[in-house]
C-alpha cells in the first residue's frame, strides 16, 4: 500500500473535468491506499472537514500557511475551530499544518509567520499529534523554533534541505518527506539526502497540485502519482519496493497511533 502523506485535494480540483472525488479514484486504481488533505487556511478548513468525512482513507491535517494570513483573530477562530474538530473527529485527525516558515515568497510579515508557528506547534503538543512543518528559504528559523519544542512529532513536508538539516530535523524526533521534486535530474542535494535518511524516517507525498514527478512533469499532479516517488527512491536507495512501501506504512501509522 502506498500512502501519499501531504496533498491539497482542493487546489488539485481546480478545473471542471478533475474533482477530488475523482482524484480519490485514481488513487485506488494505483494503489494509494491512504492520503492527507492538507488544509492551508482557516477558510479551507470546513471544506476539508466535509471531505474527508466521506472517505475512511483520507485524513486531515489543518493548518494555517506561513503564506497565509494568521493576525490575532484568524489564529483564535482556527485554534478554537481545530480543537472542535479533534474532539468530534479523532480518527480522522492526523495532525496540525501545514504550518512553519516561508522566507521565499514572504507573503506575510516574518513576525506573523513566527507567532503563527510556534501557536500551531503549541496546539499539535497540547493533543498530542503531529505538527507538519513548511520551510523554504528559512531552514535555520525553522529549526531554532523547532528545537524549542523537542522532542517532537511531525514532518518535515517537502524538504529542500541537505543531508546536515535532514540529520538535525531528525535529531528532533521529525520524519522527513520528500515530494515530487526529488525525482527532478538537477535535484542533487536532495538525492544525497534522500540517499542519507534512514528508511525508518521517512515519508513520501505528492503536494498536490505542485511538484510533479518524473515521469508526469509538467502535467497536472495527483495523490496517485506518489509511486513514481516511491519507485524513485528505492532505486536511488538500493532498497526493493517492497521494503520502502512497508517502512513507509509504519512510519505513517506511527504518527497516527501518537493519537
Ligand atoms: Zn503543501
Amino acid at each position: 500500500m502506498y500512502i501519499d502523506s501531504h496533498a491539497h485535494f482542493d487546489l488539485c480540483a481546480d478545473d471542471l473535468h478533475t474533482t477530488a472525488d475523482s482524484i480519490v479514484l485514481h488513487m485506488a486504481e494505483n494503489q494509494v491506499t491512504h492520503a492527507v488533505h492538507v488544509v492551508i487556511d482557516f477558510d479551507g478548513l470546513q471544506w476539508g472537514v466535509d471531505f474527508a468525512s466521506k472517505y475512511k482513507n483520507i485524513y486531515l491535517a489543518l493548518g494555517i500557511h506561513p503564506s497565509s494570513v494568521a493576525d490575532g483573530t484568524t489564529l483564535q477562530q482556527f485554534i478554537t475551530t481545530t480543537e472542535h474538530y479533534i474532539a468530534r473527529m479523532p480518527d480522522t485527525i492526523f495532525g496540525i499544518g501545514e504550518t512553519g516558515l516561508d522566507y521565499y515568497r514572504m507573503r506575510q510579515p516574518k513576525a506573523m509567520q513566527q507567532e503563527s508557528f510556534h501557536a500551531q506547534i503549541q496546539l499539535a503538543k497540547k493533543h498530542d499529534l503531529p505538527v507538519i512543518v513548511h520551510s523554504r528559504d528559512a531552514m535555520q528559523d525553522t529549526y531554532a523554533i523547532l528545537k524549542q519544542y523537542s522532542p517532537l512529532k511531525g514532518i518535515i513536508h517537502c524538504f529542500s534541505g541537505d543531508s546536515g538539516d535532514a540529520r538535525n530535523f531528525m535529531d528532533l524526533g521529525l520524519y522527513i518527506s520528500f515530494a515530487g521534486n526529488v525525482t527532478y535530474k538537477n535535484a542533487t542535494n536532495l538525492h544525497d539526502a534522500a540517499r542519507f535518511i534512514p528508511l525508518d524516517r521517512l515519508l513520501l507525498e505528492t503536494d498536490a497540485p505542485f511538484l510533479t514527478p518524473v515521469p508526469h512533469r509538467g502535467k497536472p499532479n495527483h495523490p496517485g502519482l506518489v509511486i513514481y516517488t516511491y519507485q524513485f527512491i528505492a532505486s536511488l536507495k538500493k532498497v526493493a519496493l517492497a521494503n520502502c512501501i512497508d517502512n513507509i506504512a509504519q512510519n505513517f501509522s506511527n504518527l497516527l497511533n501518537t493519537h
